[in-house]
């Protein structure tokens, strides 16, 4: 019986997909990819060596230098960011980290860079990862795909309880105009732009609270492996 599955969760900046994505790993045994993290990592790189992002031959030589891994922190808890062996959870949740990224995410080179590496960490199943291309372009066969979303105003709200819990006070004017940037940016870009798959279930969080959120995509998640199982049993029968 197949019981590990990709779950793909897309969406907006700011709908909880990570922490959601989080605990559904959590609850189902399952690792978990944040795909976004890769993204500021790289965005960090670049604004720490003042990387001159329109220059094609700067950005590919700055790529050759990085080396992204996710390790367990003992501050920063489980699946940290680590760029070249230091752990970057905390500076690469930063404003300005979040104010540039949407425009490097646009960089092909830098996409390919990251969706290789991506790839090979979704092999093997039983993974559950978050970002924007994940069930369009990363991996376009997962057998769950979620496409969240929810209204400015609770995302905004939500964004800054988060960046208050990690002693960062921005004002709600400030995180909206940020993700009105990125919704912006990640839609319209040419390559890989945000969009819900065909195949995604969209789930519009508004009016949930992180609980039900994180127990829906689980229901949807067993109820998924539930019908591979019996499918594949009726294919052991026939
Ligand atoms: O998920 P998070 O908000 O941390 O992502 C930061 C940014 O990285 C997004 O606004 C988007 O521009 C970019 N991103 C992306 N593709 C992904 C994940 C993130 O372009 N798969």
């Amino acid at each position: 019986m197949q019981n590990s599955i990709i779950i793909a969760l897309d969406g907006f900046a700011g709908c909880g997909k990570s922490s959601t994505a989080k605990a559904v790993a959590k609850c189902m045994a399952y690792r978990y990819l944040d795909t976004g993290a890769m993204y500021r990592a790289v965005t960090f790189y670049f604004l720490e060596k003042n990387v001159n992002i329109h220059e094609v031959e700067a950005v590919n030589n700055a790529l050759a230098q990085i080396s992204l891994n996710f390790q367990d922190h003992a501050e920063h808890g489980l699946n940290a960011m680590f760029l070249n062996g230091v752990c970057i959870e905390h500076e690469i949740r930063s404003m300005r980290v979040s104010d540039n990224v949407s425009e490097v995410s646009t960089i092909s080179a830098v996409r390919s860079f990251l969706v290789k590496q991506q790839k090979e960490i979704g092999k093997g199943k039983g993974l559950v990862a978050d970002g924007r291309d994940v069930g369009t372009v990363i991996f376009p066969g997962a057998e769950l795909k979620v496409f969240m979303s929810a209204s400015m105003e609770a995302r905004a709200i939500r964004r800054r309880a988060e960046l208050l819990a990690k002693g960062s006070d921005v004002s709600v004017n400030q995180i909206i105009e940020n993700l009105q940037k990125r919704d912006a940016i990640d839609t319209q870009r040419a390559d890989s732009p945000l969009r819900q798959a065909e195949d995604a279930i969209l789930l519009d969080t508004s009016d949930l609270n992180f609980d039900e959120q994180v127990q829906k995509i689980v229901d949807m998640a067993q109820s998924k492996i539930k019908s591979i199982a019996q499918k594949n049993l009726r294919g052991l029968l026939i």
